[in-house]
């Protein structure tokens, strides 16, 4: 006889379990199914920076309402702590100050700590960081980075605690649906009959999708990442957003420093061998050296690269899908999606249970934008990152 559940989850990385999690502390019957071992994607590799600064109101309301999950982490979802506090800046360069400024305000409406600073005011708080080419800087002091795998395993303790079943190397080989009713699931345990399905499966949703018959505007892209052994004359750090230069930079643990490198590798097989191009390293001391002098002294630890399945906007996707009775989406976080993943959880299960997701309207990241053409955009952008332009697909 086939297994039953109220919803089966497609994916355990940190929005497929924060989904799971949210779903059984509401009291539904939860299989989340996983067909490696949970965290295998995106977010065993995230980086993890914890902050709120956006330049549009959905993300960034996704992101304060997660926060405090993570700075009380032990509190609310037990087990040890997560989140490590650094403080965080933004930098722009000086044709986007207003911009800032303008988001800041955004922000500031929300509820978030935050303050816009001058190029000198940010050289009072981090006297080592060069900000030459600097307009205006935004301030987080609260904010900070998180462990990935022991959040994702968090929530998987907690959703199991409540009830749920998880079953890593387990694969969903099909969703089932007749007419415009989803079924379940067939995997490679056999099938799980479900009135509602999550596809929360990462750079993998995009195929998944299609074999249902709904393309999905997203595409699976490399992140590369290097990490460095500071030199002792440059002190822990807050965590960095770069928008002049594309990157991000933040500690691990007490002397490593993770640098982001922009990289333009996109449709990777997110199952296939995925090596760190041999000039990225050279590439991440140049971004970091630039931002902070003293780095030039910095030693290579290791570099790798992952990946993230990108949407066509770059928003996330999220939400029903229209004319699949019970079918969900919760994909395509598009290089973002660890620091919204509490939320996410929280208004999927609104959304499933309720009918309506209250905590965050996370309307305008649903799938029909693009038909209606749509996006989620705030007012007031930043410069595009060039890593982040779509090349054309592949004939
Ligand atoms: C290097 C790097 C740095 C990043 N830095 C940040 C950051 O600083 N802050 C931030 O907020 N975000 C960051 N991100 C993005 C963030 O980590 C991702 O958006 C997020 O982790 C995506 O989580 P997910 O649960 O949606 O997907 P994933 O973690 O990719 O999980 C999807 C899971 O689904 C499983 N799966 C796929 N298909 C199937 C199937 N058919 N059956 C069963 N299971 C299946 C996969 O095995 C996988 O485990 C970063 C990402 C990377 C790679």
């Amino acid at each position: 006889m086939a297994e039953t559940a109220d919803v089966v989850v497609v994916g355990g990385g940190v929005n497929g379990t924060s989904i799971a999690y949210a779903l059984a502390a509401r009291g539904a019957k939860v299989t989340l199914l996983e067909k490696g071992a949970l965290a295998s994607g995106a977010s065993g590799y995230s980086s993890a920076l914890v902050r709120m600064h956006y330049t549009n109101e959905t993300d960034a309301r996704l992101a304060f309402a997660s926060f405090p999950v993570f700075r009380n982490w032990t509190e609310i979802m037990g087990g040890p702590p997560v989140f490590t506090h650094t403080g965080f800046v933004t930098v722009v360069a000086p044709e986007y100050a207003e911009n800032l400024r303008r988001n800041v305000e955004m922000l500031r409406a929300i509820g978030v700590n935050t303050t816009a600073l001058s190029p000198k005011e940010l050289k009072d708080l981090q006297p080592f960081v060069n900000v030459d080419d600097v307009g205006a800087a935004a301030w987080e002091p609260d904010s900070g980075y998180a462990s990935p795998a022991e959040t994702v395993d968090g929530f998987r303790r907690r959703a199991k605690d409540l009830g749920a079943r998880i079953g890593p190397s387990t694969e969903v080989t099909r969703v089932v649906r007749e007419g415009h009713r989803v079924l379940g699931v067939e995997t490679t345990g056999g099938r799980v009959d479900a009135g509602a399905v999550v596809v929360a499966a990462g750079a993998w949703a995009p195929r998944l999708c299609r074999e249902l018959g709904l393309p999905l505007p997203a595409r699976p892209k490399g992140i590369d990442t290097v990490q460095v052994t500071r030199p002792p004359e440059v002190p822990r750090h807050m965590v960095f957003i770069d928008n002049i230069q594309g990157s991000y930079f933040r500690i691990e643990s007490g002397i490593l420093t993770l640098v982001g490198v922009p990289c333009q590798e996109w449709d990777i097989d997110p199952d296939g061998p995925l090596a760190l191009p041999a000039d990225a390293p050279a590439v991440g001391a140049q971004i970091l050296t630039h931002r902070i002098p003293g780095m030039e002294r910095a030693t290579l630890a290791r570099g790798y690269r992952a990946f993230d399945c990108y949407s066509g906007d770059r928003f996330a996707i999220l939400g029903p899908v229209d004319g699949v009775d019970g079918l969900y989406l919760a994909t395509a976080f598009s290089g973002s999606g660890f620091k919204i993943a509490p939320a996410v959880g929280t208004c999927m299960a609104e959304l499933i249970l309720d009918g309506r997701a209250k905590t965050v309207d996370i309307e305008p990241f649903n799938l029909r934008r693009f038909a209606e053409g749509r996006s989620p955009q705030g007012p007031y952008p930043y410069a595009p990152r060039l890593d982040q332009v779509d090349p054309p697909r592949p004939a």
